[in-house]
């Protein structure tokens, strides 16, 4: 049976049982990683529907990925049952997109507006840029990256335009000004408009802002330190304030931890934290200090490398399940030596009978995937790789796509500019420059003026056929939608009446092939949808009727899906071992750790060696890795990295040297050059009650001698010595030698000894 809620708060600790029955003034929880404040805020939701009577469509949670939101879902169905489904527990996105397909008339779209995506984005940058004749230095992403700055900020166009002094800035707001006209003209909104369209219709309507304040009663908010201005502003519109006796203020209950804010590039400041304070005056803070996560050896690497942020709020973790394994270091040569260390740790860790799905790999960049992809082939480990280039990011999903998305929205312009000649139906640049000047006379999208091509000047008779049969096809499409049909049937129609999946499956090119493989995919992830939607999975709680699945819908799902939601569930059997940058591997845990590339340069990132701030950003990113290890972590390094073709010399970075020794045991450690420091290996293992630890590696075979208690050495470094003890053999031996001073422990396939 499931547990009740009373139940359920025995295993709390007192502060994390205030958290959940607090009531009244905004909540604002404060505390360091793994000491529960995901599962307060759940449990918070839990013990609101089940012991105080809230109807879960009062309750609006947010959470930081689509997977978050619905294992807090599952999480609170499992106490108050099928009820929850009323609830609104969801992202930032979802939640907004959710809003703006009821309102989208007040803030000025057509109910068929669409989302476009950073490629589509990058797109349509790119076009403008092209017509501002910006030199080739000027880069679309740049200038993306600085307007979605400026709507975080909830910055317009004319505000910009008042505040713009140097050329860049000028450059930047004409940018922003015809970038939010497409916009406009192609019904569609960038990630960043989600938000900041929201916010305008709550702030313009205040009459709409009113009606959610009146259903959202309970409001929630998880990682609450990586929320940017805009989306702090739409948690204040909508929480609202006691000036309005009939709408009193909701409740507010928002979580996080300032030393893992690592999305500042996204906008995210700690400023959300300052002014929570400010806004809400009569705040109450609870800190949570027992972590629950991880051992003590853990969390004593993480507050030492954290502690050296300044200007921080001092917090030390702290927890009562005892010191644990020790932390394996391995210094590699390279990073395919890095790769294979990992990936036959790994082996070991299995053979010893841990589960691959309780492993992770993190690295920094999503570059870094790809050698140890190779190593786990070579070892025969299952693995996956979240993030780097995605199944939506290919070439074939994206024009299969984009006809979908004209079905739903002809005004999308880029979408249209994608494919209208895709495959080739004669429709060349000139034939688009022509629809181009019959959109800007007539004050047409693109899409628009591709249906009146025929009005168009100078085109060719033959160009003027093949937008015929484009405007034909996606016709047909949109007469589907229209009738109601699932997305997977007007897909593969699209499909097939454009000639698109013809062309591929008579090529000969072995890629092709694969592109056909991947649009069934697409077409099997667009059925999955539909048979989600046909089992209630995304009820909204408001309608008794059933939904039914559609494009819009569809096409809604796809966009919002991040790097996050693709972590495998791993629920059945052993699973397989999850390899992700740091970034996403925010909020989860796993019971053993990989955090490699440990190189100064390569994390910390080269580019933020100059610059305090995004230093400190590093540092809290390191945090962040180190944290989501339970009882086991690895840090690695590699000496030398490949980089255009040629190797690259990293020294360690500065995180693994901040590492203090004692909690270390080394697999293998190099130093610098010129820098000659003890080698200190350490023995084994050591309470904790978690997995052996055997220290190997998987560098190039070298001639290991074969050492005896009583045999004289020589080793590189330390010079003469004398052997007190052995334990291992072969690549595993290890040996205890007395050089003059301290004994040291060395594995000796690594050590630079030689028997006399
Ligand atoms: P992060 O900062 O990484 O997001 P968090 O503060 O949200 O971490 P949780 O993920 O909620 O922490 O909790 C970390 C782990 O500790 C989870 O496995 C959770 O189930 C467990 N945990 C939290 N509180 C308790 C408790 N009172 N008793 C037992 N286990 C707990
Ligand atoms: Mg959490």
């Amino acid at each position: 049976s499931s547990p009740s809620a009373a139940d359920l708060l025995d295993g709390l600790n007192e502060p994390q049982r205030q958290a959940v029955l607090h009531e009244g003034p905004p909540l604002l929880i404060i505390a360091g990683a793994g000491s529960g404040k995901t599962r307060v805020l759940t449990q918070r939701i839990a013990y609101q529907i089940s012991e105080r009577n809230i109807h879960p469509g009062q309750i609006l949670a947010i959470t930081f990925t689509n997977k978050a939101a619905a294992e807090m879902r599952e999480r609170v169905g499992a106490v108050v049952g099928g009820r929850a489904r009323a609830m609104w527990v969801l992202t930032f996105h979802s939640a907004c997109l959710r809003i703006l397909r009821r309102e989208h008339e007040l803030v000025g779209l057509k109910s068929s507006f669409t989302v476009y995506d950073s490629d589509d984005s990058r797109r349509l940058m790119t076009q403008i840029a092209r017509e501002m004749e910006l030199d080739k230095r000027t880069n679309p992403r740049g200038l993306l990256a600085d307007i979605s700055k400026l709507k975080n900020e909830l910055i317009d166009v004319e505000t910009a335009a008042g505040a713009a002094a140097s050329d860049r800035e000028k450059t930047v707001v004409e940018a922003y000004r015809r970038y939010t006209q497409r916009l406009r003209l192609a019904q569609a909104l960038d990630f960043d408009d989600i938000i900041g369209v929201t916010v305008d219709l709550f702030r313009n309507h205040p009459v709409i802002a009113r009606e959610y304040r009146r259903r959202f009663r309970h409001v929630l908010v998880d990682e609450y330190q990586d929320t940017n201005h805009a989306q702090y502003e739409l948690i204040r519109l909508l929480v609202g304030d006691d000036s309005d006796p009939e709408v009193p203020a909701s409740s507010l209950c928002v979580v996080g931890d300032a030393d893992q804010s690592i999305y500042a590039f996204r906008g995210a400041t700690i400023r959300n934290i300052l002014e929570f304070e400010r806004d809400y005056p009569n705040a109450r803070t609870i800190l949570l200090e027992q972590n629950y996560r991880s051992t003590q050896t853990i969390l004593d690497a993480a507050n030492a490398v954290i502690t050296k942020n300044p200007g921080r709020r001092d917090k030390q973790l702290w927890t009562d399940v005892g010191g644990g394994d020790k932390i394996i270091r391995y210094d590699a040569d390279n990073e395919h030596d890095e790769a294979l260390w990992v990936a036959d740790r790994i082996d070991e860790l299995s053979d010893a009978g841990v589960r691959p799905a309780d492993i992770a790999v993190f690295y920094r960049t999503n570059a870094q995937s790809r050698v140890f992809e190779d190593a786990f082939i070579r070892r025969g480990l299952p693995y996956k790789v979240v993030g780097g280039v995605r199944f939506y990011e290919r070439r074939e999903v994206r024009d299969a796509l984009a006809y979908l998305k004209l079905t739903v929205n002809p005004d999308d312009s880029v979408s249209a500019r994608r494919v209208v000649n895709v495959p080739k139906r004669g429709v060349g640049d000139r034939a688009v420059a022509c629809v181009d000047v019959l959109a800007d006379t007539k004050l047409l999208s693109f899409g628009a003026a591709l249906e009146r091509a025929d009005e168009a000047i100078g085109m060719s008779a033959r160009a003027k056929t093949g937008i015929d049969k484009f405007v034909k096809v996606v016709q047909a499409g949109r007469a589907m939608v229209e009738a109601g049909e699932p997305p997977e049937t007007v897909l593969e129609t699209l499909l097939t009446d454009s000639g698109y999946l013809v062309e591929l499956e008579a090529s000969t090119d072995p890629q092709d092939e694969a592109r056909v493989e991947n649009l069934r995919e697409l077409v099997s992830v667009a059925r999955e949808y539909s048979e989600r939607v046909d089992m209630g999975d995304f009820d909204d709680g408001e309608t008794d009727e059933p939904q039914s699945p559609t494009v819009a819908g569809f096409l809604e799902q796809v966009s919002l899906v991040a790097d996050a939601d693709q972590i495998p569930d791993n629920d059945d059997g052993s699973g397989v071992v999850t390899l992700m940058t740091l970034h996403t591997a925010k909020g989860l845990e796993f019971d053993v750790v990989f955090l490699s590339g440990l190189d100064q340069g390569v994390f910390p990132h080269e580019r933020s060696m100059n610059d305090p701030a995004e230093m400190e950003e590093e540092r809290r990113l390191a945090y962040v890795g180190i944290t989501r290890a339970r009882k086991q972590l690895h840090v690695s390094r590699a000496e030398t990295r490949s980089a255009w073709g040629q190797p690259q010399f990293h020294p360690p970075s500065q995180f693994l040297e901040e590492l203090p020794r004692e909690l270390i045991d080394v697999a293998r450690i190099k130093a610098p050059p010129g820098l000659s420091r003890p080698l200190r290996p350490q023995r084994g293992g050591g309470g904790g009650g978690g997995f052996g630890t055997m220290i190997t590696s998987a560098a190039e075979p070298k001639d290991v001698p074969v050492l005896d208690v009583g045999d004289r050495v020589n080793h590189d470094r330390f010079g003469m010595g004398r052997v007190l003890e052995v334990k291992g053999t072969g690549p595993r031996a290890q040996a205890l030698i007395d050089f003059g001073d301290d004994p040291k422990w060395l594995v000796v396939r690594h050590a630079p000894v030689t028997k006399l």
